[in-house]
């Protein structure tokens, strides 16, 4: 018997979620961000749900030579750019679109001989102070770029740091100075994350580049996902292993930080640390038993977690247990342990098994 730690991934829901990126920004292309092994999805499957995307997003250039592999033809953009002289003919050879965000990268590729044009999106830091050129440094490494014999494509990109929050002013002020920076040369623009794609319409430009809004948590702060229109795309779940009855007073767990506050029966669900979920989670974070609530109770393993069976006393082994998902957002769990959707999915661990369905 395999273990039932799952995660099943719903297909139809990417693609609804992909849709939403379409309505929200009709004008625009969309480059699905499908880096960290598609947020833990899974790369290649997700990318052929998202097959309609114009282009995918990824860090990795392994990543990026696997969709070349299994036949994707879109634009595929590595994110962080090149990591040394060795990429080069790689990202050559498989045809992939360069990110340049640093002057390091820039000399790359002014050393490197290169048979075939290479695309390159030029990243202007625009105030997340993280990657890019200072707006002032555009038309002069522009101008760089444009020497190079190899250069094929150029286009614009910048990142924005606070798009999550609607009225948060530094937004427009990056828009603001992306256009400035940007005004005198020629080439597509993009700037949208998801959070942007959503609330920041007039950020929209050649192509958006939507994440964690495609695999249906919020991108945007104080909003539900289901606000929002978008599906949640991964179920992680698994089954009761053990259903004890426990007496008042009896300790659950490491640290006997569970005391039991009466007789009750304690159930024990196969997923903890070691797959990804978050050792952090406080007592009462909620869980789904048979499709109802239930609350965690002491410290999550490595292996499992213990569940409060008060409000279920028919929950019996072999029973299912969500840990997010359709019918639990991924973005509460996430709030419970101190952390964001995006780290929990992401660390979905290998020994869970993947189920893709539509
Ligand atoms: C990860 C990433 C995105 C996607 O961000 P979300 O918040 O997940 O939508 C967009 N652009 C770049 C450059 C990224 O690295």
């Amino acid at each position: 018997m395999t273990r039932p730690a799952v995660a099943r991934i719903n297909l139809s829901a990417l693609q609804h979620n992909l849709t939403r990126v379409q309505q929200s920004a009709p004008g625009s292309r969309v480059m699905a961000v499908i880096k960290a092994n598609a947020y833990g999805h899974g790369l290649v499957p997700v990318a052929r749900a998202l097959a309609a995307a114009d282009a995918f997003g990824v860090v990795c250039l392994e990543a990026a030579i696997s969709l070349r592999e299994a036949g994707f033809s879109q634009r595929i953009v590595l994110l962080e750019g090149l990591f040394d002289e060795g990429d080069l003919a790689l990202i050559q050879g498989y045809q992939l679109d360069v990110v340049i965000h640093h002057i390091s990268q820039l000399e790359l590729l002014e050393q490197g001989q290169l048979a075939a044009p290479v695309d390159v999106w030029l990243k202007i830091d625009t105030g997340m102070n993280r990657l890019g050129f200072a707006p002032d440094q555009a038309a002069a490494v522009t101008e760089r770029l444009e020497r190079l014999p190899q250069l094929g494509s150029l286009r614009y990109l910048t990142h924005f740091a606070c798009a999550d929050e609607r009225d948060n002013p530094a937004t427009q002020v990056q828009l603001d100075r992306f256009g400035e920076s940007c005004a005198d040369l020629n080439g597509e623009r993009s700037l949208a994350n998801s959070a942007a794609v959503l609330a920041w319409p007039a950020s929209h430009a050649d192509w958006v580049r939507p994440g964690i809004m495609l695999y249906g948590a919020s991108p945007l702060c104080g909003e539900t996902a289901q606000d929002l229109g978008l599906q949640a795309v991964m179920t992680l779940a698994t089954r009761l292993i053990a259903v004890n009855p426990h007496n008042k007073g009896d300790a659950v767990g490491y640290g006997a930080d569970w005391i039991c506050p009466e007789d009750m029966p304690v159930g024990v669900a196969a997923m903890g640390y070691g797959d990804g979920y978050p050792r952090h989670a406080p007592i009462g974070t909620p869980l789904l038993v048979n499709g109802k609530r239930a609350a965690l109770i002491g410290r999550v393993s490595m292996d499992m977690v213990c569940v409060d069976l008060r409000t279920q006393p028919d929950a019996k082994v072999g029973d299912e247990v969500v840990l997010w998902g359709e019918q639990l957002p991924v973005d509460e769990v996430a709030q419970q342990a101190g952390t964001i959707a995006y780290e929990l999915l992401c660390g979905v661990g290998s020994r869970v098994q993947f189920e893709y369905f539509s």
